[in-house]
């Protein structure tokens, strides 16, 4: 029988996703200094992931990390191959055939749900949507939003809502140096956008935030910000948490909530208000978003486990958009066992389970493996621990039947599926960035699936032009 990670059987490894946590497991295995070949897969023909279509475009410092990526993707062994959607273009079973291991690195693609009445009225709509209609992501390119609402409430205050609040507050000037594609940029520079809310439904010590964010909403050019005095002020169990000493972040965020709070308003054209201890209860509109109705809250229970608890008394803001930004969720592909409640692949420590037994062969690391927390960063450790699993596995892993890379291309090529390459990336990438020269900003995405296969002279079968439209 063969062995594993020789330079006569190198170890084959497919990777599912190719986001920022697939480029940290690829980069672990090549760092492990045995003969490996890495084939990275990704429903689109860019890779990337988060880093691309998630990252907000106004922190171009962040995306500098793609360098890093670049060079895991030149490493010899690694190979991308994109717009391949595992799960329908190639089974789960058919890519067992042809690796040794399966590493799932595919994210959270959707949303978690507030299951209020109302929730899915014209103009509520999801961060998810939101962020990647901005960002040029392909799948979110048909949905429009009402940019003509003056007051919009984003439910939930992670990350996710501050960047969503923000582009929402950017003069087009701000925006302008950004990534942003020209279309959003449009939209949003004609937006009659005059209020932003930040609904939270703890108080300001378990903001999800980080203070970087925070701060960066007290420095927009056309923008005040808002915090109520009264909701900064701490009960007993939060100034505890507060004076933990492992929790600098929460002691980092108060403090800039505590400097924004005596801040007169400027007068300037638009306001965030940073809204604390109210959850949705529900969305109310004749055919559209017109208000949501909110409850007030307390929290209960110990320092550093304090619950939201409604006290009964609502409050109706008029608004005209709603954005939920309370968390994303993975979701299944088929052949692989999946936690619906969570929505992550069911694992002990990177290794994918069935009914508490591990499944040989599949991994899983980032967000299908631990839900949705984290930076990009978090994801490497993450990634080196689950090679490690799958490095401890490999004596014992069987070897797949048919270990060439050039036969998962034949069978994709027999199903009309363009794949694309990592030169090919590389191509639209320099296409994008020569766009992003002649527009004065950093690039200038590609949006649709069929206009990056016709840039590559590559055949759009039916169905992506279907898809992509
Ligand atoms: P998140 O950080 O988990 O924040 C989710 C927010 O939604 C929290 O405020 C949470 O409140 C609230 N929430 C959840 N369920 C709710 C409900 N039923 N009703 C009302 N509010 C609810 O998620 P995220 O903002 O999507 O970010 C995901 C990850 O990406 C995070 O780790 C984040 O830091 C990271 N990220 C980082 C950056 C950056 O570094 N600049 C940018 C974007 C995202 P509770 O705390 O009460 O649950």
């Amino acid at each position: 029988m063969s062995v594993l990670g020789t330079e006569s059987r190198p170890l084959r490894v497919a990777i599912v996703g190719a986001g920022p946590s697939g480029f940290y497991v690829a980069d672990s295995l090549f760092r492990a200094k045995i003969p490996v070949v890495v084939d990275a897969f990704d429903r689109l023909p860019t890779p990337y992931g988060l880093l691309r279509g998630g990252v907000a475009p106004d922190h171009q410092q962040m995306k500098t990390v793609g360098k890093y990526y670049e060079k895991v993707a030149l490493t010899p062994g690694f190979s991308f191959f994109g717009n391949v959607k595992v799960g329908q273009d190639l089974t789960v079973e058919e890519l067992k055939l042809h690796y040794d291991a399966v590493v799932f690195t595919c994210g959270a693609e959707t949303d978690r749900r507030l299951g209020i009445e109302g929730e899915d009225l014209p103009g509520s709509e999801t961060a998810t949507a939101f962020v990647g209609w901005y960002n040029g992501h392909p799948d979110h390119q048909a949905h429009s939003f009402d940019l003509n609402a003056e007051r919009i409430v984003i439910i939930g205050q992670g990350n996710v809502a501050i960047d969503v609040a923000r582009i929402l507050a950017k003069t087009p000037a701000e925006l302008k140096v950004s990534d942003i594609t020209e279309h959003a940029l449009h939209a949003l520079a004609k937006s009659r956008v005059k209020e932003i809310v930040l609904v939270g439904r703890r108080g300001p010590v378990q903001s999800a935030f980080t203070e970087l964010e925070i701060k960066e909403l007290g420095e927009l050019e056309d923008c005040d910000i808002f915090v109520n005095p009264a909701d900064i002020e701490l009960n007993a169990a939060s100034q505890q948490e507060l004076d933990e000493p492992s929790n600098n972040k929460a002691r980092k965020n108060v403090a800039v909530l505590r400097e924004f709070a005596p801040r007169p308003l400027h007068g300037k054209s638009k306001k965030i208000v940073v809204k604390y201890f109210a959850s949705p209860v529900a969305i109310l509109g004749n055919g559209k978003v017109e208000s949501i109705v909110v409850e007030k809250n307390r929290l209960e229970g110990e320092a550093g486990n304090q619950k939201a608890v409604g006290t009964g008394e609502t409050e109706t803001l008029s608004c005209q958009m709603v954005l939920r930004s309370v968390g994303y969720k993975g979701v299944s592909i088929p052949g692989v066992p999946f936690e619906e409640r969570k929505g992550v692949f069911p694992n002990q420590g990177g290794r994918i389970t069935e009914n508490g037994a591990v499944v040989p062969g599949l991994y899983c690391s980032g967000w299908i493996k631990r839900g949705p927390s984290g930076v990009l960063g978090s994801n490497k450790p993450d990634g080196a621990a689950t090679v490690e699993a799958l490095l401890a596995d490999m004596a014992h892993l069987t070897p797949c039947v048919n270990p060439h890379t050039e036969s998962v291309l034949s069978l994709l090529s027999s199903r009309h599926v363009a794949v694309v390459s990592f030169d090919d990336w590389k191509k639209l990438d320099a296409e994008e960035l020569r766009r992003g020269v002649e527009l004065g900003k950093p690039r200038e995405k590609f949006t649709h699936i069929v206009d990056m296969l016709a840039f590559l002279g590559k055949p759009v079968s039916s169905e992506v032009a279907y898809v992509s439209k």
